[in-house]
């Protein structure tokens, strides 16, 4: 019954697999031997199965978990460096009709006060953010055919793509709506969208239909096999993800790399990027009646696992996480996270927002972006603005292929300088100006190429004097 290949559903992520590979994990969680020859593996980089890296979740050795976390610290250096790609998410409508009993959004739910902007209203939002510094969003809508249609978010992409102000631009919009069908998918990659991101919330049927009771989000097999429509449509870049706390986390664990197995094997490439939500308190919401919450040190294991099992897949973590389990998961392997978030619906242009409970779900780091800017300079990382690959082409296939290579370095690390350069000179407050161009400074010196390095201080110089958008 198990078929990546297939485009069913229940056949790439088969149940009886999923269990298997439990009982499988389960039987060999002190099995040395074959602790010992997976880790092995991981450490060509070449990536694992899910059954290998469930056994390595499952690992109750302390120095093999020991073991596992260093090599994820190393495949995350090696791969992606010390640059860290920032983002915002941007709400533009909350009218939802499906009963996903874990959100606010639920159509059940008449206390949350429901709101979708117009276009004039998103201008403002937009400039906001970019007058935070934001060049790259997710968009998010609830799921309303009547209120938040394709055309509705295809007009919305074609406005935020529009707003220039002062030095300002969103140069990538990723997006996070509702499955949908492939022509919709196809509109979607006409507007120049980068990734599109779906959660799976749950693999396990059973409890997604529970969790899901009413609505289109209803249907599992629509929803588990949206990224294939995707594909289907011309999107070549998407974004897996599950709820953690829903279900028994190494349930969701090996579905989602089954999940990245199968667009591997369907369409020859993997996705490019997983995210990692814990499921968090929202208006009428209460995280503890589910089960399956899952402690810090588990997520931490977690985001290890993935880092090892998928090297070449991007890792993102949002503002649900607090600022000291972010600093733990970034050394694991996240490559992308989000800074200043507003979960509401015009959060950015008018903070109280914020405050009508009109928020998605709440916020763990309440730091403003140049404080979370700061703190990852502080910490030895590189924030990145960057928004180049999406804009030259290297989407797919082609990225993996030059991530695989290593060769991503040549363009992102010089692309990250430059983005931060013009973070600093446009944004930033004086303290994060003076840590960056002391960071720039230093980061210079670890462009190896020459003829790279040379172009990237010319650019450098030349954003002081007032040019923007120069990319590798
Ligand atoms: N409406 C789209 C859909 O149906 O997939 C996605 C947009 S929704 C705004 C984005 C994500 O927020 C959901 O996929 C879900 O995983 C997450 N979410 C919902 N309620 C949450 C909660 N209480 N805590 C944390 N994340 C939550």
């Amino acid at each position: 019954m198990y078929n990546p290949k297939s485009h069913k559903a229940e056949e790439f992520i088969d149940h009886n697999e999923v269990l298997e590979t439990l009982k499988f994990a389960d039987k060999n969680k002190s099995n040395i031997k074959l602790i010992d020859e997976i880790i092995a593996k991981a450490k060509l980089e070449k990536g694992l199965t899910h059954r290998e890296a469930a056994v390595l979740l499952t690992c109750n050795i302390k120095e093999k978990n020991d073991e596992i976390l260093s090599l994820a610290k190393k495949i995350k250096e090696k791969y992606y460096g010390n640059r860290i790609v920032l983002f915002a998410p941007l709400y533009i409508s909350n009218y939802c009709v499906n009963g996903c009993v874990y959100c606010p959004y639920h159509s059940k739910n008449t206390t949350i006060p429901r709101k979708k902007m117009t276009q004039e209203e998103i201008k403002k939002e937009v400039i906001a953010l970019q007058d935070m510094g934001h060049k790259r969003i997710a968009l998010e809508t609830g799921e309303d055919p009547v209120n938040n249609p394709i055309e509705y978010v295809l007009e919305s992409i074609k406005t935020i793509y529009s707003i220039k102000h002062k030095n300002g631009a969103i140069r990538r919009i990723n997006v996070n709506i509702a499955a949908t069908t492939v022509e919709n998918y196809k509109k979607l990659h006409e507007a120049g969208i980068g990734t599109y991101v779906l959660f799976q919330e749950t693999y396990n049927k059973e409890s997604y239909e529970k969790l899901h009771p009413t609505g289109p989000k209803h249907n599992y097999a629509y929803h588990t096999e949206a990224m294939d429509r995707a594909m289907q449509g011309g999107i070549d870049d998407v974004s897996l993800g599950v709820l953690f706390g829903l279900e028994s986390y190494l349930y969701e664990f090996s579905a989602l790399l089954m999940h990245a197995e199968h667009l591997e094997a369907a369409y020859g490439v993997g996705p490019h990027a997983i995210s990692v939500p814990r499921i968090k308190p929202a208006d009428g919401i209460d995280p503890d009646t589910f089960d399956n919450g899952i402690d810090d040190e588990t997520f931490c294991k977690i985001v290890a696992c993935i880092r090892v099992a998928v090297p070449y897949t991007g890792l993102i973590i949002s503002t649900r996480e607090s600022a000291s389990c972010r600093e733990k998961l970034l050394a694991l392997g996240v490559s992308q996270m989000s800074g200043g978030s507003k979960t509401s619906v015009g959060g950015y242009d008018n903070p109280s927002e914020e405050d009508k409970e009109s928020a998605q779900f709440e916020v763990s780091d309440r730091r403003t972006l140049d404080e979370v800017v700061n703190w990852l300079m502080k910490l030895g990382y590189l924030p990145s603005f960057c928004t180049a690959c999406y804009g030259s082409g290297r989407t797919g296939d082609r990225f993996m292929e030059i991530c695989k290579k290593q060769q991503i370095h040549n363009f992102c690390h010089p692309n990250a300088l430059l983005t931060l350069k013009e973070y600093l000179v446009d944004y930033a407050s004086p303290l994060t100006k003076l840590t960056g161009e002391e960071l720039i400074k230093t980061e210079i010196d670890n462009i190896q190429d020459e003829n790279i390095r040379k172009i990237t201080v010319e650019n450098l110089s030349k954003i002081e004097t007032g040019a923007r958008n120069f990319k590798f």
